[in-house]
């Protein structure tokens, strides 16, 4: 099954209706990551890339650019292009000239949703400063549970990233910069970042990134670990109204539950190809492959059942239901 660097139409909250590129390509069905986050979607992994010069199969900006003219003539009402994907964006040097080839063709702007794990290297902020919004992953301020959290690659530090960000949003010409804070608990006593000691020091931190948003959320979907577990809406809400006393309302966006999903306007060339890449990149339940690909249920059926039989697909059922992804 032949997978794809251009992804889109995602959709969310923050950022609409949004063109994916995915500027790595992935080892088989892995993810291809510096991070191996407890929460993650796309499962736990042994290998994680150290940095740049590691990764294999990076995409190149031709590609990303020719991807891109012929991808986004399908998809009409476009918000944003977004560098985000199976991998982490800044992993791909090329990013800055990406964008840049990006905005010689396309007038919406250029998200990039990253991890943060590399935002203390000169060139990565470089490239990242290239788009018009960072969404930048920060969970915790405390090293411990920032690695209990992510289990980086050897050499990732939170007190780099914390600089790095700072140097971000001090940067002359920089993209607006957005913090997501994913929130989670555990069920066996596992260190998370949802206790109130936490989030006072975290609170503590962002202060001295001062970002222009901030997005708390809790996993959706069947996360790499099984005792982690969502945070509780009210619970979340509690967070979520310390961080408005201390950034402002303006500046805090709080998801409770999974988004309605306008239908979109694509055009499809391929059917079965464009629902196996979007559950190859996360796992979906049926209606959510239907929201996010425009499609009825009636028209998915059909596909399902092929990709079903000929195993290049499975079900996993949790507490939140049955999820799709690649075998
Ligand atoms: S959640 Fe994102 S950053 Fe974390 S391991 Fe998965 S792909 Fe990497």
């Amino acid at each position: 099954m032949k997978t794809r660097i251009i992804y889109g139409p995602i959709l969310s909250r923050r950022l609409g209706r949004s063109l994916g590129v995915d500027v790595i390509k992935k080892a088989g069905t892995k993810k291809n990551c510096n991070f191996d986050c407890v929460y993650c979607q796309l499962g736990h992994v042994d290998y994680k890339i150290k940095g740049p010069e590691e990764v294999e199969g990076a995409v190149t900006t031709e590609e990303v650019v020719e991807g891109i003219r012929s991808f986004h003539r399908n998809i009409e009402n476009l918000d944003y292009v977004t560098f985000s994907g199976t991998c982490e964006p800044t992993l791909n040097l090329s990013l800055g000239s990406m964008i840049r080839g990006v905005k010689q063709i396309i007038d919406q702007p250029v998200c990039v949703l990253t991890n943060s794990s590399l935002v203390d290297r000169e060139d990565v902020r470089s490239n990242l400063a290239e788009a018009d919004l960072v969404i930048a992953t920060l969970v915790s301020g405390n090293e411990d549970t920032f690695r209990a959290m992510h289990r980086p690659a050897d050499g990732i530090r939170l007190d780099n990233i914390i600089k790095g960000l700072q140097a971000m949003k001090s940067l002359k010409k920089r993209p607006r910069l957005g913090i997501e804070v994913m929130l989670v608990d555990s069920t066996n006593g596992y260190p998370v970042n949802s206790t109130d000691e936490e989030i006072t020091k975290l609170i503590e931190v962002l202060k001295t990134i001062d970002p222009d948003e901030i997005e708390i959320l809790t996993v959706s979907r069947p996360p790499a670990e099984k005792f982690i577990v969502p945070v509780a809406d009210t619970r979340l809400k509690e967070i979520a109204r310390r961080f408005d006393a201390e950034f402002g309302r303006d500046r805090v966006r709080l998801v409770l539950k999974g988004l309605r999903r306008d239908r979109s306007n694509m055009q499809h060339e391929n059917l079965e190809e464009e629902v196996y890449d979007l559950v190859l990149r996360r796992p979906c339940t049926y209606e959510q492959i239907c929201a996010s690909l425009g499609i009825s249920s009636v028209e998915l059926a059909p596909i399902m059942e092929k990709l079903v039989s000929s195993n290049n697909i499975i079900s996993i059922v949790s507490k939140k239901g049955t999820y799709y992804k690649a075998s």
